[in-house]
């Protein structure tokens, strides 16, 4: 490691002083990380790892892609804020881009995926009271059990994590929990109150483990709820940009969302941007002074925000993921067939987990992931016994190989430690 990179303080300073002084809402593996480049990470003594979590698939462009970072150095020197409270000559450019990359009419900026999540649910209720006619405070929103939106009290009101949930309460009304992948389960859910005004739904689930839905699930929710009038809302979140093979996970399905939601690699991981898009006859329900945020659409972000995506297709992010994903997956399968301790490998494109033959609140799965780590790759479990795998898509062939044969080797070093 050169000597720009050498960390001023330990490994065990770094985390003495989080333990100290932060508040304790996390519980970091016991790696402390001060480079990356591409699809790797070096900590602080120079060890360097595979990053296969990817910022939560925050860094899908990989670390510090040179294009996104000359996009926020030039942008925060010429002008970085200027509230919305006067026009800058950075976010139109960007709505007109990101809006004709994605195919919506308008753009709604936000910094995080949590404030996306919770602008596009005041959206479709301005929309239901204002154009579907609904009485006043009876919007119903309909959820995935399993979901994870986000940190805020509406969207854990609805999360059914007790972690998540548990004693922050009262709770924001006006969301029914359904099971996912269930067809049945949503028309019923929708059939049964006329204030049903949308369907809030992960493509596929990320936190809860990677849930894949069967296939037609995407298309057969979107056409419940076109039966029925009320919006199908897409938390893209996690599986945009590319990063289960396709720029959306819906594209698999050929859909499209009335409300799209977008966070961690709209960025590229640089700085926190997110969007919420949609059709006119939605989006102008919201009027001046409705909804806001004084960072959202500010020209850094914008500006970060056009390279991130820039990048995506210029490097054909989306084909590379497909790709990357299958090698993974076939191989994982080998590791499956031959192990009684692996179960199962699932995922789209480069959005994959590993299913332990343990249970959800065992340690296997963070167990595995210091092994992992001592022998060079990053990952972070999702529960007990699911480790997700999700490098930066510019991850290439050789790469990808290489870190697969720290995976095998980890898992079977731990197997013949503790079998
Ligand atoms: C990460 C995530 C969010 C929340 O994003 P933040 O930027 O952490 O607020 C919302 N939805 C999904 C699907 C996510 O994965």
């Amino acid at each position: 490691m050169d000597i720009a990179t050498k960390s001023t303080i330990t490994k065990e300073q770094a985390i003495a002083l989080e333990n100290k002084y932060g508040a304790h809402n996390y519980h970091p593996l016991p790696v402390v990380l001060t480079k990356g480049k591409g699809v790797y990470l070096w900590d602080v003594d120079g060890k360097k790892y595979y990053d296969f979590l990817s910022a939560y698939s925050a860094v899908n462009q990989g670390h510090g892609h040179p294009k996104i970072v000359d996009a926020l150095k030039e942008q925060a020197e010429r002008l970085a804020l200027t509230s919305r409270a006067f026009y800058n000559d950075k976010l139109g450019e960007y709505e007109k881009f990101a809006t004709e990359y994605f195919s919506y009419d308008k753009l709604l900026p936000m910094n995080t995926g949590a404030e996306a999540v919770e602008t596009a649910i005041k959206l479709s209720r301005k929309w239901a009271y204002e154009k579907k006619g609904i009485p006043e405070n009876q919007a119903n929103i309909i959820v995935a059990k399993g979901n994870f939106h986000g940190r805020t009290t509406t969207i854990i009101s609805f999360s059914n994590d007790p972690e998540a949930r548990d004693n922050f309460g009262p709770y924001t009304p006006g969301f029914t929990k359904i099971p996912y992948n269930d067809l049945q389960a949503l028309e019923e859910a929708v059939k049964s109150n006329p204030n049903t005004i949308g369907f809030l739904v992960e493509p596929i689930q990320g936190e809860a483990g990677v849930m894949v839905p069967d296939e037609g699930y995407l298309k057969g929710a979107k056409e419940i709820c076109e039966k029925y009038g009320c919006l199908f809302i897409a938390d893209e979140v996690q599986t945009g940009i590319a990063r289960t093979g396709k720029l959306l996970a819906v594209d698999h399905e050929n859909v499209r969302p009335d409300i799209l939601i977008l966070g961690k690699a709209l960025s590229g991981g640089v700085y926190p941007v997110s969007a919420v898009l949609a059709d006119d006859d939605i989006m102008l329900t919201i009027k001046p002074g409705q909804h806001g945020s004084t960072f959202g659409g500010n020209p850094i972000a914008a500006n970060v925000a056009i390279a991130a995506l820039t990048v995506v297709k210029e490097e054909n992010l989306a084909e590379n993921a497909n790709k990357m994903g299958k090698i993974f997956r076939e191989e994982m399968q080998k590791v499956v067939d031959s192990s009684k301790f692996v179960k199962k490998v699932r995922g789209k494109g480069l959005l994959n987990a590993v299913i332990i033959d343990d249970t959800e609140e065992s340690d296997t799965a963070w167990n595995i992931c210091l092994k992992l780590a001592e022998n060079g790759l990053l990952a972070k479990p999702t529960h007990g016994n699911i480790i997700r795998f999700a490098p930066p898509l510019v991850i290439n062939e050789d790469q990808m190989r290489e870190a697969l044969d720290i995976i095998r080797k980890s898992i079977k070093e731990y197997e013949q430690e503790n079998l």
